[in-house]
């Protein structure tokens, strides 16, 4: 893994949150983008070289709206850029780690995306993260 890519913590309302961390960072989110195959609606931040993604769900069955229902808002995953996300998670696999995705799919930034269940990983849900646009053995 090559760095912590972004921090994604689930809120309830996009706008209230995006405004809450527009103060605290001291800049406002650059993007909003929603991915319709999970549910959600997302924005992006950028404090220093680091990224917070702001999740709010748009369906009572997207994971977010369950996460919230069962442990509030609050951080939701931690993602890792990878440079092979196929090699990463069957690297993971081996490990013994329980991946969510069979195969990456298609997330929010233009990214390939693939889940390590977070009863494998301490009770934090991973997301490892490639540029969708860069080469890959896919
Ligand atoms: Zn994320």
């Amino acid at each position: 893994m090559n760095k912590i890519e972004h921090l994604g913590i689930a809120v309830q309302n996009l706008e209230a949150s995006n405004l809450l961390f527009e103060k605290l960072l001291g800049s406002a989110h650059y993007k909003i983008e929603e991915v319709a195959s999970e549910g959600v609606r997302t924005s992006f931040f950028k404090t220093g070289p680091n990224k917070i993604e702001l999740l709010e769900a748009t369906s009572e069955d997207s994971a977010i709206a369950k996460f919230i229902a069962k442990k509030g808002e609050g951080v939701h995953h931690v993602a890792f850029a990878v440079t092979d996300i196929v090699a990463e998670m069957a690297r993971l696999k081996k490990e013994g780690f329980t991946l969510i995705n069979e195969a990456p799919k298609l997330g929010a930034d233009n990214k390939l995306v693939a889940f390590v269940h977070p009863k494998s990983a301490n009770g934090i849900l991973i997301e490892l993260c490639q540029e969708a646009s860069s080469e890959s053995s896919i």
